[in-house]
This record gives C-alpha cells, sequence and structure tokens, in this order.
C-alpha cells in the first residue's frame, strides 16, 4: 500500500493548490479525483468556461453595437456560430486542466483518478479503474460544492437546468428565465442576453447581488434592464414545470399576487451547497454541521485532528480564490508555520460587464454595527480613458473610518473593475487610509485614475475631475 505524508480529495483550485504547496514544502503528496479531468468545478463548469462565453459573447456585442460608434463598418451579417463558441469554451477548458496535469508531474504529485472515501482517519479508499487503498498522515477534504435546488423543481437538465448545462446549450434560448439574481444567474444571463436571448431574471430578494453593497445592485439592475432584461425582484418562485418545449414558472410577487413565466429554458441559480456524498466521512470521524458544511475550527481543521477541509466544503464564500488561500494556509499549518487569512479582505468578482467588485465592509454592514464612516465616490464617466473606450457606466466607492480615515471597504462597477479591485486590496493589507491612496500617482489616463479620485473624495471632499 502506498503511504503519503498528505492525501488530498478533489482536485479543484482548493485540492490542486494545496497539493502544490504541500510538494513545495517536501510532503510526499497524493491528490484523488473522481473525474477524468483535474481542476474541479472551477476549470471544468466554473469559472473558466463563464469566463470564455462571457468574452466571446462580449465580442459580439462590440461587433454589432459599438463597433460603428468607433468607426468600423463589417459589410454584411455578423452571426453567432454557437457550436464554434461553446466548442471554443472547451478548448481552453481542455488547456486549462491539461496545464494541472503537468503541474501535478512537475511537483511530483501522485494523482488517483476514482471516487475517493474514508475507510478511517488514515487510510482511504479509491474507486477508480481498480480499487486501492492509500495510507495517510494526514488528509484534506476538498471536495467542493454542486449547484442547490428548490424542493418542488426537477431538474431535467435539458430544459430546467443548472449553470453546467447553461455552458453547453446547443441552441440560443429564445426566452430564458433566471430563478436567483445571484452571480451566476447574471453572468449566464448576460452571455445569453446577448446573444440575443430574451431575458426574464426572478430573484426573490428586493435586489440582485443581495450580499453586495446595495449601491452595486442598484447600478447593475440599470444594466441588465438597459440592456431589456425583465428583472423580477422580491418574486417568490412556487413552481416550475416543463410542457414539451415550454417552461412555465409561477411565483407570487410582493403584492401577494400570480405571476407567471413562460419560456423555454429556466435555469436554476439559487446557491450551491458543499458536497460530501460517498465520501464516508463518518468512518473517520468528521463532522458535518447542519448546513452540509464539513465543520472546522480556525486552523480549518476538522473534528478528526489529521483532517482538514478548505474551499467550497466549509464555511465562508463559494469562491476559487477562498480555496485556493485556504489551501495554502492547511499546507504551511502542515509544515509547522503560522499561516494567516483575512477572510474580511477577500475579494468578490461579478464578472459582467461592467465589472463588479468589491472588498472589506459594505455600507450597510458599517450602519449595522455603528461604525462612524465616511463615503467617497466618483463616476467612470468623468475620466478620460473611460470616454475614450466608450466605457463609462459605472463608479469605484470608498468607504473609510469618519476618525482614522482607515479604508474600510471598496465597492466599484465598471470596466476593469475585477483587475483594480487588487488595488483596494493591497491597500487594506496595510491597512491604507483614503489618504495613502489619494497620494499615490496613478498613470494617466486610465480606470485606475477613479480609485485616486474616489479616496480623494473620501479624504477631504476633493476629487478632482468632478
Ligand atoms: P471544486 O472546484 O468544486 O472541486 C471539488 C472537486 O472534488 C471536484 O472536481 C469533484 O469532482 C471532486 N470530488 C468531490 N468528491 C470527491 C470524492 N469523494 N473523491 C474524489 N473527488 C471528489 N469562483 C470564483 O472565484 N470566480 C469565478 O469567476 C467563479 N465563477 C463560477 C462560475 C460558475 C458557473 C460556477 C458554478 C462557480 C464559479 N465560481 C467562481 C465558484 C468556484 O468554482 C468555486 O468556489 C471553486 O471551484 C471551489 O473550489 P473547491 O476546490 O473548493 O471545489
Ligand atoms: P448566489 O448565492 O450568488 O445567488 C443566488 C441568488 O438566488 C440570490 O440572489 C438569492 O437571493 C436568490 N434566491 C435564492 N432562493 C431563491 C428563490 N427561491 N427564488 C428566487 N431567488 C432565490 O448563488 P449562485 O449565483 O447560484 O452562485 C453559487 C456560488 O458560486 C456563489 O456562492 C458564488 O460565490 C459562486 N460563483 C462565483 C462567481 C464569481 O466569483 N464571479 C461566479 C459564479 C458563481
Amino acid at each position: 500500500m502506498s503511504k503519503y505524508d498528505v492525501a488530498i480529495i478533489g482536485s479543484g483550485p482548493g485540492g490542486y493548490v494545496a497539493a502544490i504547496r504541500c510538494a513545495q514544502l517536501g510532503m510526499k503528496t497524493a491528490i484523488i479525483e473522481k473525474y477524468s479531468t483535474l481542476g474541479g468545478t472551477c476549470l471544468n463548469v466554473g469559472c473558466i468556461p463563464s469566463k470564455a462565453l462571457l468574452s466571446s459573447s462580449h465580442h459580439y456585442e462590440e461587433a454589432t453595437k459599438h463597433f460603428e460608434g468607433h468607426g468600423i463598418e463589417i459589410p454584411g451579417e455578423i452571426k453567432v456560430n454557437l457550436e464554434k463558441m461553446i466548442g471554443r469554451k472547451q478548448a481552453v477548458v481542455d488547456q486549462t486542466t491539461g496545464g494541472i496535469d503537468f503541474l501535478m508531474k512537475k511537483n511530483n504529485i501522485d494523482v488517483y483518478q476514482g471516487m475517493g472515501s474514508f475507510i478511517d482517519a488514515t487510510h482511504i479508499k479509491i474507486d477508480g479503474e481498480k480499487e486501492i487503498e492509500i495510507e495517510a498522515k494526514y488528509s484534506i477534504i476538498a471536495t467542493g460544492s454542486k449547484p442547490s435546488n428548490l424542493p418542488f423543481i426537477t431538474l431535467d437538465k435539458e430544459r430546467i437546468i443548472t449553470s453546467t448545462e447553461a455552458l453547453k446549450l446547443k441552441e440560443i434560448p429564445k426566452h430564458l428565465i433566471i430563478i436567483g439574481g445571484g452571480v451566476i444567474g447574471l453572468e449566464l444571463g448576460q452571455v445569453y442576453r446577448r446573444l440575443g436571448s430574451e431575458v426574464t431574471v426572478v430573484e426573490y430578494m428586493d435586489r440582485i447581488i443581495p450580499t453586495m453593497d446595495a449601491s452595486l445592485s442598484k447600478e447593475l439592475n440599470k444594466v441588465f434592464k438597459k440592456a431589456k432584461c425583465k428583472m423580477m425582484l422580491s418574486h417568490k418562485v412556487e413552481s416550475v414545470v416543463r410542457n414539451g418545449e415550454e417552461v412555465v414558472v409561477k411565483a407570487k410577487n410582493k403584492k401577494g399576487e400570480d405571476v407567471e413565466f413562460k419560456g423555454d429554458y429556466c435555469l436554476v441559480s439559487v446557491g450551491r451547497r458543499p458536497y460530501t456524498a460517498g465520501l464516508n466521512v463518518e468512518a473517520a470521524g468528521v463532522k458535518i454541521n447542519d448546513k452540509g458544511q464539513v465543520d472546522v475550527n480556525e486552523h480549518l481543521q476538522t473534528s478528526t485532528s489529521n483532517i482538514y477541509a478548505i474551499g467550497d466544503v466549509i464555511k465562508g464564500a463559494m469562491l476559487a480564490h477562498k480555496a485556493e488561500e485556504e489551501g495554502v494556509f492547511v499546507a504551511e499549518t502542515l509544515a509547522g508555520q503560522k499561516p494567516h487569512i483575512d477572510y474580511n479582505l477577500i475579494p468578490g468578482v461579478v464578472y459582467t460587464w461592467p465589472e463588479v467588485a468589491a472588498v472589506g465592509k459594505t455600507e450597510e454592514e458599517l450602519k449595522e454595527s455603528g461604525v462612524a464612516y465616511k463615503v467617497g465616490q466618483f463616476p467612470f464617466r468623468a475620466l478620460g480613458r473611460a470616454r475614450a473606450s466608450g466605457d463609462i457606466d459605472g463608479f469605484v466607492k470608498i468607504l473609510a473610518d469618519e476618525k482614522t480615515d482607515e479604508v474600510l471597504g471598496v465597492h466599484m462597477i465598471g470596466a476593469r473593475c475585477a483587475d483594480l479591485i487588487a488595488e483596494a486590496v493591497v491597500a487594506m493589507e496595510f491597512r491604507a487610509s483614503a489618504e495613502d491612496i489619494s497620494r499615490m500617482s496613478h498613470a494617466h489616463p486610465t480606470f485606475a485614475e477613479a480609485v485616486k479620485e474616489a479616496a480623494l473624495a473620501a479624504t477631504e471632499d476633493r476629487a478632482l475631475h468632478v
């Protein structure tokens, strides 16, 4: 039987990054993945394929709607070849997952393909082509998550679908009804709206992306409405039924009235749930909490001291970079180091266009905790770079402590915000004040100038260009 210092179950961004860091630190490492490709949800059916389709559909929208304004004329009709677009997406996925195979080899990590399950706290059975057993001093559970569903919905995966199917449709829906105005619903809703689908978003709460700062929800809602998406907020979905090629969604609106939506596809995107099926955690004494998550302490250690857990399968935001940080954290903990993660500084991004990005506290959270704060906001439309590109929607908002000027939260919507948020993370890691940011030179003309201007506005209400 092969013996390892560490065995990692699950090869998503949590698992494969943990494996690399363990190997870098000199541990004999194994990784177990039930699917034939490595990379987990993120690389196969999550972050990467969704961003590939967002990019392709963005190019199409640019060509059909915005090229003309730039003086670019394309004779003839511009058409979408969906099969080719989905094929390109798959090629990007294949190249990316292939890259993980390379990284495993490079770091001398043993890869086992098959379903991993605990025999006891130090032995794991792998059900692959043949059944094998390995011994591991430490294990890391990185089994990720699966889409959630509502109890009354039958997902037929043809017309009533999750994100996984929405990433490989064979036709452009005529009318896509989306249940849940969160990250998945909005990213994939925008993809199909750009490609020509009618899109209706049915959201239970009174705003989309409800966990982000309310100003971002409001601005993004405007963007979707401008694109002629129907945004049905405060709607409680009560049934979803398929009749042949039609899907009927029934809901109650805020006034308690019955409303009905008819489309040809329904995407259910109401969140994801931790995945531990078939792992046989009980045999290892690992406890699952009432949310179905693997229970961990502040060291990400489970109820069994030699078994750790990371990523979507434990508490916290379900984000690839959060899983990665936790993978590194556990590897370094096992090596006797004292790593640290500041969960307040894990940024959140929605890759719509304009992009939405945030880090730190929202205004709602600051109000609730009674912290006195000041706000500095700056619109992209006031920047030369934004006008030159034709991307003038959105703003940067900085929340700083009223007394100390320390930056407590940064919320932005606009072109390239997914990348711009990194500056805010760096500033907050170093506990910068708004004035610190405002005194740093930002290249002109860039979108990043909006961060400096928002910081100036927060410091002394002295933005220069509004
Ligand atoms: P996962 O990536 O889910 O990987 C878990 C792996 O474990 C899977 O490969 C699974 O097959 C394997 N596994 C499970 N049980 C076993 C077992 N018993 N034996 C062997 N293998 C097992 N996050 C972002 O930060 N940015 C984004 O842009 C983004 N976009 C997304 C878009 C979509 C459509 C979706 C669905 C998600 C997106 N996410 C995004 C979320 C991100 O994918 C997850 O947060 C991330 O993948 C979690 O990583 P993980 O390592 O915890 O688990
Ligand atoms: P989500 O939690 O982002 O959004 C779910 C939405 O569904 C919420 O707005 C919620 O209020 C709504 N909802 C819940 N029950 C409902 C009901 N009965 N009727 C109508 N609306 C209802 O979840 P998601 O969009 O499914 O994404 C799942 C996870 O994947 C998220 O945690 C997210 O972090 C991750 N993800 C991240 C990215 C990214 O980082 N860009 C992209 C995609 C997915």
